[in-house]
């Protein structure tokens, strides 16, 4: 597979550290807010390159971290005279219901800022030891000038950064270009005990600490939002590699803009929508869609007629998917149509490609939507045998699942089925067959059904 590295601004081949692993850094959101439209566009693109790494064999490790201490937090829950944890633990609650509708994959580990004060404490002491960070007054700055590396990702020289930047009234730092690794306490903000007095970490360095230790010194790919790369990104290499003297990261993937009828989305813009808003009216799954349609370099523009233009393609896709289901249900058994095993061995082939090119997700649902042609020619209506239903709805379900798409089709549950279920469970406990009781009542609960046992029998419910 062939990412763009913004390290390199060049396609490479990726070759990870550890033969058929790949370890995956995503910076999280800032927890004070509902997620919006722009924030879905990460959450969505890097979810698929994880699905498509692992489709492709990789052992993945993803990490994505929760800001759970930070100034809008904290000036928030002072607005709303609650302490800063209420809002930090709402928005993350509200921030699962969102990504759940998205159809992301739960990461492998979730840390948040304040579970990892003691990891971040000794990477501030470590760069103060090492001299590329000093304290002044209760703060702890980091001195880019120290570190050569410093613009590699952004591709500025540091003469240019220091010539925009400057101290103002009132701050300790020493050079202008110095940044906060640890900030000392104002009265009423929370603050944890450290070497240099309470205080707070900076935004940045939570992440490399995050990163050291739940992934390691070096990982393979570190993702996020174009938006990121400086000052966040650039000062993450500067904190790790000082602290390490290794390299932090081999790829850095970045996503592009999202624009809302072609204007760059901002509060003050009054064009911002959250991820809520759009969802309540057209459903999670278009805008899934919507954030995978173009390469996720490639800026995309939000709008009403892009959202329907999801929804409809949508349809395409439940519709033949549907067909199949429906086609398989009088299907007798034959010979599999060797015309249509043969083009979706090529559909799936030139999904494999586009997906190898830098996660083109574009080129890749041209693919599916390919597919879906041949499938509805040769499948829907046509009297196929069992044989290639079965091929059709393996190759259909194979290329949607690693692009997270079609996952809401729910299958009518009939309550003659429970009954019968429930029937099945009562003959099982009435022969003390334990087992068989509770492996129905689990297969009931994964199709949303809960039992419960009153005095009067069985009752069940709908989750
Ligand atoms: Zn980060």
């Amino acid at each position: 597979m062939k990412i763009f590295n913004t390290l390199t601004r060049q396609k490479e081949e990726f070759v990870p550290i550890k033969e058929g692993e790949a370890k995956i850094y995503a910076c999280g959101p800032t927890v004070y807010n509902f997620i919006h439209i722009g924030n879905a566009r990460p959450i969505c693109v890097f979810d698929t390159l994880r699905r498509y790494l692992e489709y492709r064999g990789y052992k993945v490790t993803f990490v994505q971290n929760f800001t759970d201490v930070d100034d809008k937090i904290i000036r928030k829950a002072n607005e709303e005279g609650v302490d800063y944890t209420e809002i930090t633990k709402k928005y993350i609650d509200e921030f699962w219901t969102d990504v759940k509708g998205l159809n992301f994959r739960e990461a492998d580990i979730h840390p948040k800022a304040t579970e990892n004060i003691e990891k971040i404490i000794e990477i501030v002491s470590g760069l103060i030891e090492k001299g590329f960070a000093y304290e002044a007054d209760g703060d702890v700055y980091f001195t880019p000038s120290k570190f050569d590396g410093y613009g590699k990702l952004s591709h500025q020289p540091l003469e240019d950064l220091q010539a925009g930047a400057r101290i103002m009234v009132g701050e300790v730092k020493h050079e202008p270009m110095d940044f906060a690794l640890w900030k000392a306490a104002k009265p009423g903000e929370p603050y944890w005990e450290s070497p240099w007095g309470k205080g707070r970490p900076g935004w940045h360095i939570e992440c490399s600490a995050m990163v050291n230790r739940y992934l390691g010194e070096t990982i393979d790919i570190h993702c996020g939002g174009q938006d990121l790369i400086f000052p966040h990104h650039e000062n993450e290499i500067a904190q790790s590699e000082c602290y390490t003297g290794k390299p932090f990261a081999n790829y850095w993937m970045h996503n592009g803009f999202i624009t809302v009828d072609n204007v760059k989305m901002a509060k003050s813009a009054g064009n911002f929508f959250t991820v809520r808003d759009v969802a309540e009216k057209f459903g999670y799954e278009p805008i899934r869609l919507l954030m995978i349609s173009t390469q996720y370099r490639s800026p995309i523009n939000y709008s009403f007629d892009a959202i329907e233009q999801c929804r409809a393609s949508l349809t395409r896709l439940y519709n033949c998917r549907d067909g199949i289901d429906f086609e398989m249900q009088n299907a007798s058994h034959g010979e599999v149509d060797k015309e249509l095993e043969k083009m979706l061995a090529e559909r799936r082939t030139q999904f494999i490609e586009a997906m190898d090119d830098d996660l083109n997700t574009a080129a890749a649902l041209a693919a599916v939507f390919d597919a879906v042609r041949d499938i509805n020619t040769a499948v829907v209506g046509k009297n196929a045998s069992a044989e290639t239903c079965e091929l059709a709805a393996e190759v259909f379900d194979e290329l949607t699942g690693v692009l997270g798409l079609v996952y809401n089709r729910k299958k009518e549950v009939l309550d003659s089925d429970i009954d019968a279920m429930i029937e099945a469970r009562a003959t099982a406990r009435k022969e003390k067959n334990w087992a068989e009781a509770d492996r129905i009542r689990d297969e009931l609960k994964s199709m949303g059904i809960i039992l419960e046992d009153t005095p009067q029998g069985v009752k069940w419910h709908r989750e």
